[in-house]
């Protein structure tokens, strides 16, 4: 072991997990470059907090002279939240009108649920069966893809896989949710909310057919709970609408946000009903001390005008669809099973056998580690991990499209013929 993983065990303890076989030591980053501590340029096509690119110089810009001003908190007036604030609701459909802000996806799951609890009164809530949606107590708790118990009021349900899922997917996922819903009430819960990433992200990437939630939605609501819709990872963009659950015709009671909203500065939020906040406010009080702080609301800004003004959703609409087109030259590898996504959010299925299905999780990871070894950055998420998980900050171009697929090309090939070969 190197030193500086030596370090790290040490002063930083074993909870935290590195990517990659031979992790990497990142020093600079630009636009969709990587540069490690040797100088090697690495792709990278995997993050998307960065949206905008790395180190983006409006952001840079927007964070140094806000800082170099002022940096205090939401009790106090300022224009620099409220800009924000309605230039960011301005984005969502009707009744979504009101915003607040947090430091943290997790801190905005968490808001939205106090948020759900508070107007429904329940304090049920359905997750997927990989979901993950953060790191506090009450998240962990309904974050099943941790391997940790879920908490006694949170049930599970099968994501809407339109690769393994038989028949009308949404109409299986509807019907899931609903048993959840009636296994809740015989167990005397309240159902306080749906909460899905609308993206499915880790639990393999599922995002059709369109309506795919409607059934579930509707069935929540009928119960008098909430739908609230993660957008953590698939929003600002990436799915060639601003909003991951455009794509589908519902709107969602809550929204939260993060991950790419601050292009690296960490910043969350929720976006609400304005009924739904008068209840909480009612009721409760709100202080995040940095959640929402002057910097932040500077920051946010320009990441969301730089994203309208270089039209980023309709770049990854149009860029998905280039991307869609060279990814499908791969499914001569016999062990892609299935390439699904929108925009610039792409899933590769690995398997084994395309006639069993089979997840393919060892050589996922042999690909993954094999790509960045050879400069290009993907990751792999799904229950089984075995989903290549295509997530590239949206300055992506044409060539990079190239560059990637090229690489996948080349490293199936290789981690197909090292396995085939050690068997
Ligand atoms: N929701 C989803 C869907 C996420 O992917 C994540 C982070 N991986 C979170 C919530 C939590 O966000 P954060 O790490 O900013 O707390």
């Amino acid at each position: 072991m190197t030193q500086s993983l030596l370090d790290r065990r040490r002063v930083l303890g074993p909870a935290y997990r590195l990517f990659y076989a031979e992790p990497l030591h990142l020093v600079r980053g630009k636009g969709v470059e990587l540069f490690d501590a040797d100088g090697r340029r690495y792709l990278d096509a995997y993050n998307n907090v960065p949206v905008l690119g790395h180190a983006h110089p409006a952001v840079v810009e927007a964070l140094a002279r806000q800082a170099s001003l002022l940096n205090t908190h939401t009790r106090y007036l300022h224009d620099a939240v409220l800009d924000y604030a309605e230039r960011l609701v301005a984005t969502f459909p009707d009744p979504l009108i009101r915003a607040m802000f947090t430091c943290s996806g997790s801190e905005a799951n968490d808001l939205a649920l106090r948020i759900a609890m508070t107007a429904t009164g329940g304090n049920g809530v359905i997750v997927t069966a990989n979901a993950y949606h953060g790191v506090t107590a009450l998240l962990a708790a309904m974050s099943p893809s941790l391997g940790l118990p879920t908490a006694p009021t949170v049930r599970t349900v099968p994501p809407p896989d339109s690769y393994r899922g038989q028949g009308d997917v949404g109409a299986a996922f509807g019907r899931s949710v609903a048993a959840a819903v009636a296994d809740m009430r015989r167990a005397g819960i309240g159902v306080a909310a749906l909460l899905v990433d609308t993206t499915f992200a880790s639990d393999g990437l599922f995002f059709d057919p369109v309506d795919h939630l409607d059934e579930a939605v509707a069935a929540v609501r009928a119960a008098g709970g909430l739908f609230i819709a993660d957008e953590v990872q698939g929003g600002f963009g990436r799915s060639g609408r601003m909003w991951s659950f455009l794509r589908h015709s519902l709107v969602p009671d809550l929204v939260t946000l993060g991950k790419p909203m601050g292009n690296g500065h960490p910043i969350g939020g929720v976006v609400t009903r304005g009924d739904l906040l008068d209840i909480f406010g009612a009721r409760s009080r709100y202080f995040n001390t940095f959640g929402g702080n002057t910097v932040s609301a500077a920051v946010g800004l320009a990441v969301l005008e730089t994203i309208q003004s270089e039209d980023l959703p309709g770049h990854a609409a149009r860029l998905g669809e280039q991307l869609s087109e060279r990814l499908s030259s791969l499914r001569g590898h016999p062990s892609v099973g299935d390439i699904r996504g929108t925009g610039l959010y792409r899933g590769i299925e690995l398997v084994t056998d395309r006639e069993t299905r089979e997840p393919a999780t060892d050589l996922a990871k042999a690909v993954t580690d094999d790509m960045a070894r050879n400069g290009v950055l993907i990751g792999v998420c799904g229950g089984a991990s075995n989903v290549l998980k295509i997530r590239p900050p949206l300055a992506f171009q044409a060539a990079h499209v190239e560059e990637l697929v090229e690489a996948l090309d080349k490293s199936l090939s290789r981690c197909a013929g090292a396995q085939s070969r050690e068997r």
